[in-house]
């Protein structure tokens, strides 16, 4: 069965799974070639950067017959819309989010809280940020000290905003979930649809310019397109009507230091949108 290469027609199928997605619908079936007449499942779901790039050209072959998103993220003319948040006529952003986070509680919604999280990891920097990152989830680092990204992949992720002319101050920095899944798994579908609609409220008060959705899982949840890092990157994507960008995970990028280049053309682009001056040097 032919692959679909255009990025045009691509986009648009994306598109169409969202909304498909929006309204609660998330198994799609593509008749299998050799069995005219019943439907075929198949997922392909991958779990790091490392094997998505590695599946990539056995899947060129295979027909991706389940391209579901990780998570439904909430419509936004649900009842989580901007209209009905206890945050929606609150002018200042700083008291907007503390209500969120005020919200969220002692958190319990779902089952993280019972699995040995230390504290929910709510999010940190400029509440007018134009920029936002949102990674995947807190790792142990970030669990002890209730903020995201402090740890190893933590401080790459510092150097590569600083390398942007920009510093963590001035940028809003976020993940998928809010607690530390144990043994630093990846999260799992309910945890997200449960934790990402304050995310989406997070993101709703910041209104940044542009987000960089880090790594796959962050990608796929905010896009609802099951795809590799290869295919998300390279592109703008509208995102609620805000810009969105993909590029990898800091902590793949410990893994594999050689793709900090490929990062760079990444942040490039976000610059040139954001308006920010280019360094005469690239950074290391
Ligand atoms: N990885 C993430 O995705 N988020 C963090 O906060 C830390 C590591």
């Amino acid at each position: 069965m032919p692959s679909v290469t255009d990025p045009e027609m691509r986009r648009a199928i994306a598109d169409r799974i969202r909304f498909y997605n929006d309204l609660g619908i998330y198994d799609f079936y593509r008749r299998g070639p050799a069995q005219s007449g019943t439907f075929t499942a198949l997922q392909t779901e991958s779990n790091s950067e490392q094997n998505q790039e590695q599946e990539q050209d056995q899947r060129q072959e295979m027909p991706r017959a389940r391209t579901t998103a990780a998570v439904a993220l909430p419509q936004e003319d649900s009842p989580l819309a901007a209209s009905s948040k206890p945050e929606a006529n609150v002018q200042d952003p700083v008291r907007a989010l503390q209500i969120i986070r005020e919200d969220i509680g002692d958190c319990t919604r779902c089952k993280l809280s019972k699995q040995g999280r230390n504290q929910i990891v709510f999010g940190v920097g400029n509440p007018n940020a134009d920029l936002m990152f949102i990674g995947e989830a807190p790792g142990a680092d970030e669990d002890l000290k209730g903020e995201p990204f402090v740890g190893r992949a933590g401080q790459l992720l510092t150097n590569m905003i600083k390398a942007m002319g920009l510093s963590r101050e001035e940028v809003y920095i976020a993940n998928i979930i809010k607690c530390r899944p144990p043994g630093n798994r990846q999260p799992e579908r309910d945890e997200c649809e449960t934790c990402s609609p304050f995310l989406m409220r997070q993101i709703a008060v910041v209104k940044p310019k542009a987000i960089v959705a880090l790594g796959a899982v962050a990608a796929r949840t905010l896009l609802a397109i099951n795809a590799p890092m290869s295919e998300f990157r390279g592109h703008w994507y509208d995102f609620r009507g805000t810009k969105l960008a993909v590029t990898y995970h800091p902590a793949f990028l410990l893994r594999d230091p050689r793709q900090k280049k490929e990062t760079w053309k990444d942040l490039q682009m976000v610059m040139k949108e954001l308006a920010l001056p280019m360094p005469a040097k690239t950074p290391e």
